[in-house]
């Protein structure tokens, strides 16, 4: 790791625990009328107890955290489709103004979670571009956790 990398590396740590992105966005979006309600998909392999500790007092706020560290889906195939089913069940199950992605890719095959293929990546990018089309709902993603280079290509 060179000094531009480490100096890289130390800003994404700030950016994720110092201030948390997607309860920033969304309380933004919400205290200034924009919004009434929120959905988060956060398909990072860690568990977002930041953003739920934010955002699930609000009370207009679901929050998905599917296969998260320590809630994992069982390896393999049919962790995969369980993994898909739950973000699909989920977002079958909003009615809400927009859908917030924390977009982890560090359960990739190739990562720590050893899990999702990179098309189940585009999969999920697929049905939340669904849902929100089916309930004229707005959709954003931020980048989250990801420590294998191929694994976000
Ligand atoms: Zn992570």
């Amino acid at each position: 790791m060179n000094i531009c990398s480490k100096r890289l590396y130390a800003l994404i740590i700030v950016g994720n625990l110092g201030f948390n992105n997607m309860a920033v966005a969304l309380t933004h979006l919400l205290r200034n009328g924009l919004i009434k309600t929120a959905a988060v998909l956060d398909f990072d392999l860690h568990y977002g107890d930041g953003t739920e500790n934010i955002l699930s007092g609000t009370g207009v706020v679901d929050i998905c955290n599917p296969g998260s560290y320590g809630h994992g889906h069982a390896k393999g195939e049919a962790g995969r489709k369980d993994y898909l089913r739950e973000v699909e069940s989920f977002l079958k199950s909003l009615r809400v103004d927009i859908i917030g992605i924390s977009a982890g890719f560090d359960n990739h095959e190739l990562d720590w979670g050893e899990l999702l293929a990179t098309d189940d990546y585009f999969a999920m990018g697929r049905m939340v571009k669904e849902r929100a089309l089916e309930i004229g709902s707005g959709y954003f993603g931020m980048l989250e956790g990801g420590y294998i280079r191929e694994s976000q290509t």
